[in-house]
């Protein structure tokens, strides 16, 4: 199950939520991604991420399952001059 957020420029939050409403403390981490792609200046990038939650079974847990996909473009700011 694939997952799509669309977030315009500077609007995008640092998180967004698993969509698995079982998962506890899942999520992903949209900082994350991003970060490392706008220090080496990518402009587009599609990838998976998976939620780093669990689900609780019994008396034990298992990780969460969700994967999102990402689509992400990035626009710089030419300095002028
Ligand atoms: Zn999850």
């Amino acid at each position: 199950m694939n997952t799509d957020h669309f977030f315009i420029h500077d609007r995008v939050p640092s998180r967004v939520e698993c969509g698995n409403r079982e998962c506890v403390r899942g999520g992903y981490n949209l900082i994350e991604i991003l970060d490392p792609l706008i220090r080496a200046r990518i402009e587009e990038k599609e990838g998976h991420v998976a939620c780093r939650g669990y689900e609780k079974i019994g008396v034990g847990t298992r990780s969460c399952v969700m994967m999102a996909t990402y689509k992400v473009k990035i626009k710089y700011k030419q300095s002028e001059g």
